[in-house]
């Protein structure tokens, strides 16, 4: 232990960045096979879907396309978050605020690893 730190850069041991690394990598993972199982059960991306629906069939596939789409988004949507958590902690940033750079709750970063927002910061973006 050579390397020097700064009285307030004292962040996560070590220790427990690794498994939540892993943990990180490992949904990302998940999230991109549930993003695959989605865009297969994707009406639009039938190949054998025919043209000639008639219009009710139509109407489900576009609200089977819509669904699937909006699913898509959202499981996108975690898999970024994950990414940068990842990023985060690569850059040995994990457990601080990207907006304030307070630490994180312990107990918030348990419950959600990927979160790179203190809750107060949160609330401020979501209200
Ligand atoms: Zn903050």
């Amino acid at each position: 232990m050579t390397k020097k730190q700064s009285k307030s850069e004292v962040g996560f041991p070590q220790a427990l960045l690794a498994p939540i690394g892993k943990f990180l990598e490992k949904e990302i993972l998940k999230l991109n096979k549930r993003k695959e199982k989605i865009k297969k059960a994707d009406p639009f991306s039938d190949e054998g879907r025919t043209i000639e629906n008639s219009l009710e069939e139509d109407v489900d596939e576009q609200i089977g396309h819509f669904d699937a789409e909006i699913k898509v988004g959202f499981v996108a949507k975690q898999i970024i978050q994950l990414r940068k958590a990842l990023t985060r902690l690569r850059l040995g940033k994990f457990g601080y605020c990207e907006e304030c750079g307070e630490m994180i709750d312990t107990d918030r970063l348990a419950v959600k690893p990927e979160t790179t927002r203190c809750i107060k910061c949160e609330n401020k973006r979501n209200s």
